[in-house]
């Protein structure tokens, strides 16, 4: 068998899948490099299992609201082993999907770690392989606290892993993953404390989304503790862990700590150098708005590039760079601007464009913001009330809507047509000529004064 290809790509997730999926469908040879599992990080340890714990974690709070709807259910009890089970059966279901797609494909798997050797070769298990187009694509891995006992804690891979769940349970962080998982977890029913090293989580999104869901994770019994700097961990002979911070604070007693302050690129063993391709201190490779690194015929996407750590944007990016080698479409690159995103938080944030503060930055006075906040019809009649609030930034005397902000029950499922709206250039006004659907959320947002 040949070993040459027209495009390898090193790893086998979302990016590196993506751009061997759609170079083959122009009939290009191709061959992805995986040394784990297929799907990478968002089908075995990320958006997919963490997506299933969401939704287990949002039929234990409708159970929870069902009195209010006339129900008498008890919650009797709840399975993690059952669930994890459930879970890993669907994953394997996707991987064995994978498995079969790439055969009938004639996508070639290279099980093993790639290396390059140089620009155009890279080596896998002491074999070498040449590409006129090598996509690097490896993805992240998390960051670990660097402190003593940090062998105690778990990553969200090691969440993932838990056979049982914690029934006291800390989560170091503030962004993305310390919030969903520390959501789900208290909404399973574990005893949750956030440790934030500031005053704040999502120090990134606008105000009113991260205010909101602080007060709703406050009130769902979240013990969110601000400015908590931990310094050292320790095991106890009873296996229970207690975490010693800065200022003498000491928390005890907990059966899981999750470690969840961001991630950083798989670079080590890709031998970088052996190919001239640039990385910066902190691992990411920069490209071009093309994907192209500084060495012509060698890309990156997806996490490791550093941009938009999102699956989607590692696919749309990948997908694209195919489109232009291999189908004559020169310009064919992904715009990484207003990007829609999602936090599966308790309630769900969905989010896209400028935050009030960047566009008060940018534009000044020329800056004009509608928002709402009110009780979505469901939880009127649920015991636990959920707010809802909205916002939409707008620039300019045609109230250009540069920002769309949701934090509430649906929020994950609307973003995604105002969305649309929003990349095609979407005033104010465009978004009230729309007639409202009702009884619903979302019609505020095109209802708005
Ligand atoms: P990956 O999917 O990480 O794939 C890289 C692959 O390369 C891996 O399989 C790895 O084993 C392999 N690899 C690495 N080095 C080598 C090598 N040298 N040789 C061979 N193989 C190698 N994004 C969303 O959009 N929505 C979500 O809800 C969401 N939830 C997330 C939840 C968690 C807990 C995490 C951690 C991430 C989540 N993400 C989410 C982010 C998303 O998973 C990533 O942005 C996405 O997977 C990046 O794709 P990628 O192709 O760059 O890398
Ligand atoms: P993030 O980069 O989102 O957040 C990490 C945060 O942790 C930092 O912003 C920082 O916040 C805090 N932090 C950093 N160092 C420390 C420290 N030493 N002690 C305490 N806190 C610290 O990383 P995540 O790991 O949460 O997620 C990685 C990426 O994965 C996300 O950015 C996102 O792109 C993707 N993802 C997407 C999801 C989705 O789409 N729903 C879900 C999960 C992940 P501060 O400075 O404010 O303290």
């Amino acid at each position: 068998m040949s070993s040459h290809f027209d495009l390898i790509a090193i790893g086998a997730g979302s990016g590196g899948l993506s751009a061997a999926e759609r170079a083959a469908e122009y009939g290009k040879k191709t061959a992805v490099i995986e040394n784990n599992k297929l799907g990478g990080t968002c089908v075995n340890i990320g958006c997919v299992p963490k997506k299933v714990m969401w939704f287990a974690s949002g039929i234990a709070e409708t159970i929870h609201n069902a009195s209010g709807y006339g129900f008498d259910v008890d919650l009797r009890g709840f399975s993690w082993e059952k669930l994890i089970e459930a879970r890993e059966s669907y994953i394997k279901g996707i991987l064995d999907w994978y498995g079969n797609y790439l055969a009938d494909s004639n996508i070639r798997h290279l099980q093993g770690t790639g290396r390059f050797v140089d620009a155009h070769t890279v080596e896998v298990e002491g074999k070498r392989y040449t590409a006129d187009h090598i996509v690097i694509a490896p993805g992240g891995k998390p960051v670990i606290h660097d402190i003593p006992g940090a062998e105690h804690m778990l990553t969200s891979d090691g969440f993932f892993a838990l056979k049982q769940q914690p029934k006291r349970v800390a989560v170091v962080g503030a962004g993305y993953i310390a919030v969903e998982l520390a959501g789900l977890l208290n909404g399973l029913g574990s005893e949750v404390s956030l440790l934030l090293r500031k005053d704040q989580f999502l120090s990134s999104f606008d105000a009113m989304l991260r205010e909101t869901l602080m007060e709703e994770m406050l009130n769902a019994g979240v013990n969110i503790m601000p400015r908590i700097n931990i310094e050292r961990v320790e095991k106890r002979e009873d296996g229970c862990l207690d975490i010693f911070c800065v200022g003498g604070v000491r928390l005890e007693g907990y059966d899981a700590l999750i470690c969840a302050i961001g991630r950083e690129p798989n670079i080590e063993p890709l031998n970088l150098d052996a190919a001239s391709v640039h990385y910066n201190e902190r691992g990411y490779i920069p490209t071009d708005e093309f994907q192209q690194t500084n060495v012509e015929g060698v890309y990156a996407v997806g996490d490791v590039t550093g941009r938009a750590q999102l699956t989607p944007v590692a696919i749309a990016a990948a997908r694209r760079l195919s489109d232009r080698l291999f189908n004559n479409m020169p310009d064919r690159k992904l715009d990484y601007s207003n990007i829609p995103t999602v936090m599966f938080s308790h309630p769900p944030i969905g989010t896209i464009g400028m935050s009030e503060d960047e566009a008060r930055e940018k534009h000044g006075d020329a800056v004009k913001v509608y928002q709402t906040r009110f009780t979505a019809m469901y939880h009127a009649l649920s015991p636990h009330q959920q707010r809802t609030a909205m916002k939409l930034v707008c620039v300019g005397a045609e109230e250009k809507v540069v920002g769309c902000h949701i934090i509430g029950m649906g929020a994950d499922e609307m973003l995604q047509g105002f969305g649309v709206a929003i990349k095609m250039g979407a005033t104010k006004k465009d978004f009230d000529n729309c007639v409202a659907i009702h009884p619903t959320s979302s019609e505020e947002l095109v209802t708005m004064r």
